[in-house]
């Protein structure tokens, strides 16, 4: 391990992108998620999410972008002020960019007034399935409603106007293009797709669009009309950039495609970062992936996430 007279430990990579689980668990039922819904609800602690951030402070990562996402709907975490308030304390403002993904039901004023009011450069990204229809979101996500989700945009984007706080505030919405031969509605091409959301969306206040086609996150799951499962080798790119993914209760994950939670190889509970990104786990999967091994590791031969 190589640590800096400063003590602080120096990666062989820079870790572009990280993500931290505040919440596992998820009351919407999305056509082809992985998340096990049965399981209880869990919530990152603050003690445990303190110790984290410190725990990132140890290691010089870069980090330029922080998801606080990792499956699950993190505005469900009862005190997203407390949590924005860590991150302030340890800096982890300026150009860094501390993310959210959400399914835009549980956003409420409380978590609207905590954003905006929040110094970091946070980007919300509203997960909006489907090819910009209300018919088409509310198939793919189930228990989901169109009008709430776009109301919840407005009000966000009503809220930063009024903002005196520097943090910029960056509305995104995402969308996942399904497979034609997997849902019963057509699905154009996506610069058609890509002005229809303009179309919606612009209005409410989103700055940008992101667009991905239909996967099977970590290869795990069966989507009707999809081509078989080809087995791939080489190193994805989240492991080549160093990607590490932190679960909700401490333990590290190569990263966030890995929703099952098979690919954990540490515990910063009991670990330090350095011992983690420099340990037999990692280093191991890092080196099958360098190696042309990658269809040997169960959830990453048959990825379709990078
Ligand atoms: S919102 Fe996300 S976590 Fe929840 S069911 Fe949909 S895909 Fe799964
Ligand atoms: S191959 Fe897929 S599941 Fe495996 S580490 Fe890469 S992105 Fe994650």
């Amino acid at each position: 391990m190589h640590l800096r007279k400063d003590n602080i430990v120096e990666l062989p990579v820079n870790i572009s992108h990280l993500d931290i689980e505040i919440v596992r668990g998820c009351f919407l039922k999305c056509k082809w998620c992985p998340l096990d819904k049965e399981q209880p609800y869990q919530f990152i602690g603050l003690d445990l999410f303190e110790k984290i951030i410190n725990a990132l402070h140890s290691v010089n990562g870069g980090y330029h972008r922080i998801d606080l996402f990792r499956g699950g709907e993190p505005f469900l975490h009862p005190d997203i002020k407390a949590l924005l308030s860590v991150l302030e304390r340890k800096n982890m403002s300026g150009k860094r960019t501390i993310g959210f993904f959400t399914n835009g039901m549980a956003f409420k004023n409380e978590q609207i007034k905590a954003v905006v009011e929040s110094s970091l450069n946070i980007e919300i990204v509203f997960s909006v399935d489907g090819v910009g229809t209300m018919e088409s979101f509310e198939y793919m996500r189930p228990g989901a409603k169109w009008e709430i989700v776009k109301k919840n945009i407005s009000l966000l984007s009503e809220a930063r106007k009024g903002s005196i706080y520097g943090g910029c505030k960056k509305i995104a919405v995402s969308t996942i293009i399904p497979h034609q031969d997997a849902v019963p509605f057509f699905v154009p091409q996506e610069e058609e797709i890509h002005e229809i959301f303009k179309k919606e969306f612009s209005l409410p206040g989103v700055d940008e669009f992101y667009y991905r086609g239909i996967h099977r996150y970590n290869g795990q799951v069966l989507i009707e009309g999809m081509p078989e499962k080809e087995i791939r080798n080489g190193a994805c790119c989240f492991v080549k950039r160093g990607g590490i993914s932190i679960l909700v209760d401490g333990r590290v994950s190569v990263c966030c495609g890995d929703l099952t939670n098979t690919l954990i190889v540490g515990d910063l509970k009991n670990e330090t970062f350095g011992e983690i990104f420099y340990g037999r786990s990692l280093s191991s999967i890092r080196g099958m992936m360098l190696t042309g091994e990658r269809s040997k590791l169960e959830v990453c031969g048959t990825c379709d996430l990078r």
